[in-house]
């Protein structure tokens, strides 16, 4: 990669630089993450300037950057596209989407693009702020990081017969899904058959339709608890923000 790009991006972290910068660790559309130092970012917006106000996380902008030598780039113009802003009304609804943000900027790295995966993002945080079916949203997000990364089971097969799972099964990280013939003794991470059922529908289920669907909250829960497990197994080290949820 060689010259001057422009592009779409998410915001997922920023660090102040001096008195007037900002280092920006941004999720493009075209080039996946991407580090860009904006020079003058933090100075006081005037209408004319390349970066009319500082950059914001969780922001989508528009990005101008020229590619450096090394693997901090340099960001020439922005312009804020959408700032999210109904999720900063709410203090749980924002500890999830900060949640997020960190994920996304600790599981993938520059030259990596997840064009599929950034898009369910932006579908999140447009859905989060809605205020409506918060833990079904952060589970199937959840899903969507997961698959991505190459570490999501699938819910309907079993890993070790490959036979179709009907009822509950177990759960054996990180190989995969087993159907109750073929796991030895019960693992920590059993799976009842409600719960292997909404995973499985939840999987496919279109973003628009998770904040109204009607699943036992017990499920929800059992769900989330299997998907943290499996993200706590694929990750060096859990993100603070994980405390700060409220689960
Ligand atoms: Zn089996």
């Amino acid at each position: 990669m060689k010259g001057a790009f422009r592009t779409r991006g998410l915001v997922l972290h920023c660090t102040d630089f001096s008195e007037t910068s900002q280092i920006v660790r941004v999720f493009t559309r075209d080039h996946g993450i991407v580090d860009v130092l904006a020079k003058g970012s933090r100075r006081p917006a005037r209408a004319s300037s390349s970066f009319p106000a500082p950059f914001d996380l969780g922001g989508w902008y528009d990005l101008n950057f020229r590619i450096r030598s090394t693997q901090l780039h340099l960001a020439t113009e922005s312009r804020l596209v959408e700032g999210f802003d109904h999720l900063r009304g709410n203090i749980a609804v924002w500890l999830e989407a900060v949640f997020a943000l960190d994920l996304l900027r600790t599981l993938f790295s520059p030259g990596d693009p997840h064009p599929e995966l950034l898009k369910e993002s932006l579908q999140y945080l447009m859905l989060l702020g809605h205020g409506l079916g918060r833990r079904r949203l952060r589970n199937h997000f959840l899903q969507s990081l997961l698959g991505a990364s190459g570490v999501l089971p699938n819910w309907n097969r079993c890993n070790e017969c490959e036979a179709a799972i009907e009822g509950s099964a177990e759960v054996i990280i990180p190989a995969g899904l087993v159907c109750a013939g073929c796991s030895g003794s019960p693992s920590l991470h059993r799976v009842d058959a409600t719960t292997r059922n909404y995973l499985a529908c939840d999987w496919t289920r279109e973003w628009g339709l998770v904040p109204s669907w009607e699943v036992p909250p017990e499920a929800v829960q059992a769900g989330w608890d299997l998907l943290r497990s499996l993200l706590l197994h694929h990750l060096e080290r859990p993100p603070r923000s994980l405390r700060y949820l409220r689960v």
